[in-house]
């Protein structure tokens, strides 16, 4: 299902579970923010047929964090550049900016673009966070990352999961 967020950002969500997906036009670039789980392959397709955007026609994708449920389809997109914690430090996307925001795993990056922030599994609606029992994960970093969040003067939250 798409979900038109703005002019130039989606999202696409799931019936199966698998974060949610979403989809950034950029000048000219096609950004993806995650890829969500493999289950989720056909459906991911089809949205973004329906966007008229063919997978290798995808530039970049932002990884939140490397958990499944995010980069199960990452093989589809075969022309992107990837992008996670190890070489985010290279993207030259100035109109996004990283946030480092360890605890729900060691590596989760949260990324704003103009007043959206997609927070992957860090914070959800309606107040929720991350779970933090995972390996890597990490009860009193989630709390720093959420305080280093809401200093951050964002309108829209775009996260990895939705009811
Ligand atoms: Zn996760």
């Amino acid at each position: 299902m798409i979900n038109k967020i703005k002019n130039n950002v989606f999202q696409l969500y799931f019936k199966e579970f698998g974060s949610c997906v979403y989809l950034l036009l950029l000048n000219g670039l096609r950004v993806l923010v995650d890829t969500s789980s493999k289950e989720n392959k056909e459906e991911l397709l089809k949205d973004l047929q329906e966007l008229d955007i063919k997978p290798e026609e995808v530039n970049i994708i932002l990884l939140t964090h490397t958990h499944w449920d995010h980069t199960g389809n990452l093989p589809v997109f075969k022309n992107a550049e990837i992008y996670d914690a190890n070489n985010i430090d290279k993207l030259t996307l100035e109109k996004i900016k990283v946030i480092k925001t360890p605890g729900h795993t060691k590596d989760s990056r949260c990324f704003l673009y103009q007043d959206i922030l997609f927070s992957g599994d860090t914070i959800f609606h309606n107040g929720g966070r991350g779970r933090t029992d995972l390996p890597g994960g990490s009860e009193k970093e989630i709390l720093n990352s959420i305080e280093k969040l809401n200093k951050i003067k964002y309108k829209i939250l775009c996260p990895g999961h939705v009811d």
